[in-house]
């Protein structure tokens, strides 16, 4: 038999949760899945967003800081992560009125909700303030029609988002002088609007921007209470950063990095750093051990001045908490690699969206038949020419075969459902949520 390896690029093999593993490893579970919904499908694994929101928790408490975690909702639409919030005392970022009664509904109380977004629409403000929601106010008239629906209907609970200094480009939050009239208008308000802090969300995913920028806004906080505001909390947004496959192999593939490892010579513009350091938990440590001007560290300033902190992470709540399985449908021969031809659509991975690519491997399952390394892209099930789930020519131990999976790893952050589309007219993949009856795993569809 040829051994056909030489286009294929580098292995970048997926930093996975055990979970995934047991899940694949299983002797009948995901073959059952794949026939009972005979297409495309997510698996989805809660316990594992809710030991992630835990960890995060434990970063706060262990550096003696008040605050709390709100899911970034925008990054997967499933309900099964709603109850681990609620389970694990974490609270819902939504940016809109089906956001909102999502999380109502997965039992996160409105208190517990924060309302982001550029320019609410009124409907979604009055809901908020039905609710007790938090409001994250993001310009001037803004603000005023959040202080005229709280005279008709109830006390808004706000906070100002800040435009912030490291991205002066950016469309969101208040500038210095927006951000003093704000003020102003607040305590002019008072009886109506609980103005309760400031937030922001940066680009990227670096430390040093975010512990300044959440030192100034304590000092920010501290300043408006003496204007007899409540100005209790900062809220340091999202991206924390997530890593999916190890340095190594990151490093071996960026450097190397050639147009011939992708069909087609494809070139992308960007791709997302699959390696970083450090994640999740770690780096809100590090944001909270950071030393800030005057003296001492982040978390320092918080607790001394009794501030409490919030974030809205998304991605870094759903990492290793899903993978998505495709079925294989056909597979061809070009030159030295195999072009496979899966049941679903490039949209189903949103990252080929962005003018870039998800580069961890897709495993092939099962993992059993004569070894035969090749190097495989992945096509979607559509007429486009550039419906590609996979340009990148990986190396797999043997080629795909109609009843084959190729099972992309660590999913559920974005690439699942963020431009998932109907079309050609083809259902969005079924989810289906894995857990545990007494230590046994076994799966549902996701509600
Ligand atoms: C998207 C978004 C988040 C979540 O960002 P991640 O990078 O997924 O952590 C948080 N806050 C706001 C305001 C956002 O727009």
């Amino acid at each position: 038999m040829d051994l056909i390896t030489t286009d294929a690029s580098p292995v970048l093999p997926a930093l996975e949760a055990p979970w995934a593993d047991e899940v694949r490893a299983h002797p009948t579970m995901l073959a059952d899945i794949a026939h009972a919904v005979g297409g495309p499908f997510h698996v989805l694994y809660p316990e594992q967003f809710g030991d992630n929101v835990l960890a995060l928790r434990a970063a706060l408490r262990d550096a003696g800081v008040g605050g709390g975690v709100y899911f970034g909702k925008k990054a997967n639409k499933s309900g099964c992560w709603l109850p681990e919030c609620a389970r694990t005392g974490a609270g819902v970022d939504v940016a809109s009125e089906p956001e909102l009664v999502h999380a109502l509904a997965g039992g996160v109380r409105g208190a517990d909700l924060v309302v982001t977004g550029a320019a609410k629409k009124d409907s979604l403000l009055w809901l908020a303030i039905r609710h007790q929601c938090l409001i994250a106010v993001d310009a001037l008239d803004e603000l005023d029609r959040v202080i005229e629906a709280a005279k008709r209907t109830g006390v808004a609970r706000i906070q100002l988002r800040v435009l912030p200094p490291p991205d002066p480009a950016s469309r969101f939050g208040l500038d210095p002088a927006e951000l003093d009239e704000a003020l102003h208008r607040c305590v002019r308000a008072s009886g109506h609007v609980e103005m309760e802090g400031f937030s922001f969300h940066l680009n990227g995913y670096r430390v040093p921007p975010r512990a300044r920028l959440a030192a100034e806004l304590v000092d920010r906080c501290v300043r408006a209470r003496a204007l007899g505001l409540a100005a209790g909390s900062v809220d340091i947004g999202g991206g924390f950063a997530v890593s999916y496959v190890d340095e190594e192999h990151w490093r071996a593939y960026a450097d190397g990095h050639q147009d011939g490892w992708f069909h087609a010579g494809k070139r992308f513009s960007h791709f997302y750093p699959y390696h970083q350091a450090p994640t999740g938990a770690a780096m809100l440590a590090a944001i909270l051990r950071s030393e800030v001007d005057g003296g001492g560290t982040v978390a320092e300033k918080f607790a001394a001045t009794g501030t409490r902190m919030l974030m809205e992470p998304g991605r870094a709540l759903l990492d290793r908490t899903g993978f998505s399985a495709f079925p294989v449908q056909g597979l061809k021969r070009r030159g030295g690699y195999a072009i496979a031809t899966v049941g679903g659509l490039s949209m189903s991975v949103s990252e080929q969206w962005k003018n870039s690519e998800f580069l961890p491997d897709p495993v092939l399952w099962p993992n059993t038949g004569r070894h035969e390394p090749v190097g495989v892209c992945v096509g979607g099930a559509s007429c486009m020419e550039y419906d590609m789930l996979t340009w990148r020519k990986v190396p797999m131990p043997r080629q795909p075969e109609p009843g084959d999976l190729l099972v992309y790893p660590n999913t559920s952050g974005y690439q699942m459902d963020k431009n998932e589309t109907e079309f050609h007219q083809l259902p969005l993949p079924s989810r289906v949520v894995v857990d545990r009856a007494d230590g046994t795993l076994r799966w549902r569809l996701d509600r």
